[in-house]
């Protein structure tokens, strides 16, 4: 699909579910070795089989969660021993749709759930970058692509906890990419719009997904593999001199 990731050994956290496995899909067929890692093994396990299918550069499925220190450098350690290298991290996992949240004004959110999004959807990105750094760092070079969300940029009403974490994880990402410069390891953000990943959605699903249609330049509803591009992009040789930047791919609704 895009030259110069043959054989680039990716890992897309998040990658059992939903748009991730769009994204495994996507380097797969650009001819890389494929990481699925999820806290849904079974998942991932079923998305490696299928990449499995579509190409014999090598896949592999990691069970991790994220917001665990010892889960995340294991998931790095596994990769290293399998494939000797890490050339890309996408930081996809996320608490959103598989594993849902709600959806209510601030008074709703209970304390409880703003400490379990945060360590997922903000310290997973913060641990899985300090996990695959030193690989990065002792090869002088790698790419990470950190999953934020157009929310953080537009700021709706409702899950104000989601946002907040994805505005972190802009911020974060951009002083990553000036403390890992040196090393030749650029760090973008993508920002999707809202996106009809759900394997079985509702109704009430399909709605919310055309409720923001007027409000973009491309009026359909966006698909996981709307995505694809932007994320290949970010991380083969065509990106090299593009570091701390936010690609927002929403068909024309926050014009960043
Ligand atoms: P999703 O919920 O279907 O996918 C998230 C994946 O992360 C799932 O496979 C889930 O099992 C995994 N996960 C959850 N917690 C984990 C943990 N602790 N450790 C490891 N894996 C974990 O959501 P999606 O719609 O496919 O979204 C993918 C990414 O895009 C997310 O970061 C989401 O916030 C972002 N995003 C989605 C939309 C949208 O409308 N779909 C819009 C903006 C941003």
């Amino acid at each position: 699909m895009i030259e110069g990731l043959q054989g680039k050994v990716v890992i897309v956290t998040g990658g059992g579910h939903g748009i991730g496995k769009a994204y495994c899909e996507g380097f797969t067929k650009s001819g890389s070795r494929v990481v699925v890692a999820d806290i849904d093994g079974e998942a991932a396990e079923k998305v490696a089989a299928d990449m499995g299918k579509l190409s014999e550069a090598g896949s592999m499925a990691v069970t991790v969660d994220v917001s665990d220190e010892e889960s995340a450098n294991q998931m790095v350690a596994k990769t290293v021993e399998r494939f000797g290298r890490v050339d890309v991290l996408i930081n996809n996992a996320s608490i959103f749709a598989t594993i849902p949240m709600s959806r209510g004004r601030i008074e709703e959110i209970s304390i409880e759930e703003w400490d379990k999004l945060m360590s997922v959807n903000l310290k997973g990105v913060f641990l899985c970058c300090r996990a695959v750094l030193p690989q990065m760092r002792q090869q002088k070079s790698g790419k990470i692509v950190n999953i934020a969300s157009g929310t953080a940029l537009y700021g709706p009403p409702g899950r104000i906890h989601y946002v907040a974490s994805k505005a972190g994880v802009m911020g974060f990402s951009r002083t990553l990419a000036r403390e890992v410069g040196d090393d030749n390891i650029q760090v973008n953000i993508l920002c999707p719009g809202s996106t009809l990943s759900e394997e079985n959605p509702t109704e009430e699903i399909l709605k919310m997904r055309q409720s923001n249609l007027g409000a973009r330049a491309l009026k359909r509803v966006q698909v996981p593999q709307d995505l694809v591009g932007g994320v290949l992009f970010m991380s083969s040789p065509l990106a090299d001199f593009m570091t701390g930047q936010t690609l927002v791919v929403d068909g024309g609704q926050n014009m960043h």
